[in-house]
């Protein structure tokens, strides 16, 4: 690998030496390519920004040396440390973080002035960069006057503002609705794969990760783990791994217990990962209730419970109780399939398909419904797979699709995927529905 950034056993305290101090990073080493699109992904409070901000020279650690470009930036004198910080890294938040008393065209112009460009020279280029953004008509609002999508797209034409080669994005679709979150995503990737920046996005959110390609697990202060992936969609790393879960031991229920465990604790350790992995069977196989589920969630981990935070511990509850009364139902129609394959079960479809477009906000006309409506009825007598059934509900309606967006039709044959398999084992040779 090309390193262009690399960590090399940082030790960073928050407030070293008072009462109050705190040990944010744990002896992280790591390296990023140059051209490379990487995250830091973890729960919150891990020290995922700290991170970013020792990389961009915000902060300085106390301990360990980061090399950007082969340069020990700790030893910058202070004026090269304001270079880089201006030149070297463009950096995107969740709050957009605008200055509201400044135009937008301003806002994108500022980082520019502090180089010392001529006032008339920046907002020229600001104004290219609002063009290139989407947003040229914007130019004389105030942030107030955006919607948050539109500010957030004002916060990446600022980062690029000095042309850095490195972006930084600390959580930037924290705030945004599915399409602005997409659209942030697209942009982010066609500046990573078009114009060649290198990018480290801080997420916590799984589903964002699908163009990134290496992603640092962080946990504690400390990077637990480094995944390099080609760029794949999580459907696909879905089914994956379910392939991977394969062995002929393995039932098909077993196999969605451990696909739905990381899929939920996705970015927790492994061992918190795998006494869920045991609380969730012990639920699927009926031998706890839902209550006592719940219970053992947000229990403290060394008092033998999974030691979830209460409102994670609630939400992963309430998605796994939903899970397993749609997995009754749809046991039903598999028996009556048993009895009768060419059985038309419209009634069960149509409640599927409102079932798993719980959530979906976008519209969706009759023509769609009676696609959505086939695509599930394929899919439960397997006549397609899953993958298929992705596809279709992506594409377009000119090519034959549904035409729903990417993020929601990954979450819609997620949804399914979970509630399809089976608890008895499975025939051999039969892939196909995974
Ligand atoms: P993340 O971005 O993963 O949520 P942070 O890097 O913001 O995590 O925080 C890591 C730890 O450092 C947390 O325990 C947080 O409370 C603490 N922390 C963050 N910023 C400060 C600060 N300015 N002063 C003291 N502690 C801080
Ligand atoms: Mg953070």
């Amino acid at each position: 690998m090309d390193s262009l950034i690399k960590l090399e056993h940082i030790n960073f305290w928050y407030d070293k030496g008072k009462p109050s101090e705190l040990w944010a990073l744990k002896d992280v080493s790591l390296e990023i390519g140059r051209g490379e699109y990487a995250a830091f992904f973890g729960p919150s409070g891990s020290g995922k920004t700290t991170l970013l901000y020792l990389i961009a020279g915000v902060e300085q650690s106390q301990q360990g040396k980061i090399f950007v470009n082969s340069r020990d930036i700790g030893s910058f004198s202070k004026q090269e440390l304001a270079i880089y910080r201006q030149v070297g890294v463009g950096m995107i938040f969740q709050q957009f973080n605008l200055i509201p008393s400044l135009s937008v065209l301003n806002n994108v112009a500022l980082p520019m002035s502090f180089l010392g460009i001529s006032s008339a020279r920046a907002r020229n280029e600001a104004m290219r960069l609002l063009e290139r953004l989407d947003i040229k008509e914007l130019a004389d609002r105030l942030p107030f006057e955006l919607s948050g999508g539109q500010q957030q797209r004002v916060g990446v034409a600022r980062a690029l503002a000095n042309n850095p080669p490195i972006i930084i994005a600390d959580e930037p679709l924290g705030n945004l609705d599915s399409t602005n979150a997409q659209r942030v995503l697209e942009f982010l990737k066609e500046l990573n794969e078009k114009d060649g920046r290198t990018i480290i996005m801080v997420t916590h959110e799984a589903w964002s990760l699908k163009d990134v390609k290496r992603i640092f697990y962080v946990k504690d202060g400390a990077v637990v783990k480094t995944e390099e992936s080609q760029p794949k969609t999580i459907a696909e790393s879905l089914s994956q791994h379910l392939y991977e879960q394969l062995s002929p031991e393995l039932t098909k229920s077993e196999v969605v217990v451990r696909s739905l465990a990381s899929m939920l604790l996705r970015g927790y350790s492994l061992e918190e990962i795998k006494r869920f992995e045991y609380f969730l069977s012990q639920r699927f196989a009926g031998h706890i209730d839902g209550e006592v589920f719940r219970g053992v969630l947000d229990r403290p981990f060394r008092e033998g419970g999974v030691g979830l935070w209460k409102q994670k511990a609630f939400k992963v509850s309430r998605y796994v109780e939903d899970i397993l009364t749609e997995k009754k139902e749809v046991e039903e129609v598999y028996t009556e399939l048993e009895r009768n394959p060419e059985s038309p079960l419209k009634d069960e479809v149509e409640r599927i398909r409102a079932w798993l477009l719980e959530g979906y906000h976008g519209t969706v006309n009759e023509l769609q419904q009676i696609q959505i409506d086939e695509l599930i009825s394929d899919r439960l007598r397997n006549v397609i797979g899953s993958e298929a059934f992705r596809k279709i509900l992506n594409l377009p309606k000119k090519q034959y699709g549904v035409g729903l967006p990417f993020r929601a039709t990954q979450r819609i044959s997620e949804k399914l995927e979970l509630v399809l398999a089976r608890g008895e084992k499975r025939p051999a040779g039969s892939l196909q529905g995974v």
